[in-house]
């Protein structure tokens, strides 16, 4: 068992070694938080952050970090702004839109084939995908 600090309010508790870094008190609220926005956002499709922050006194820092972990799914969540992050387009979920999930995945997979003979070294995946896209660009010249 691991200790940890409680990343809500700092109190030192034993670590099961899953989920979110929370005390069982912080974990017990977080779930109570997450049920309500949960519940208000399916009797609210299309309703706003703020909207849903005032309702359900829960911070948009956290029903975005929600969102962003694919914890929080609403079957309309495009009122809460929530943008992909390689692109802008509005995504109800996740960081991705459905587009740059699959370029990524696609630059990702040519990456992968190349890779053995370029460099035993693993470099991040944002460097990788601008190493190819140089590579490419520059062999068109
Ligand atoms: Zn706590
Ligand atoms: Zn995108």
């Amino acid at each position: 068992m691991d200790v940890r600090n409680c990343t809500e309010c700092g109190t030192i508790f034993q670590y099961p070694g899953f989920g979110s870094v929370l005390c069982p008190v912080c974990r017990k609220k977080d779930e109570e938080e997450f049920t309500k926005v949960k519940a208000f956002l399916n009797e609210n499709p299309g309703a706003t952050l703020q909207v849903v922050c005032d309702a359900t006194e829960v911070s948009t820092k956290k029903i975005i970090k929600w969102l962003k972990e694919e914890r929080l799914v609403s079957k309309d969540a495009s009122g809460l702004g929530l943008k992909c992050e390689r692109c802008g387009a509005s995504i109800c979920y996740g960081r991705l839109c459905a587009d740059c999930k699959r370029d990524i995945a696609m630059e990702y997979g040519l990456n992968r084939k190349k890779a053995p003979d370029d460099s035993g070294e693993s470099k991040p995946l944002e460097f990788s995908i601008k190493d190819q896209k140089m590579r490419f660009l520059n062999r068109k010249k």
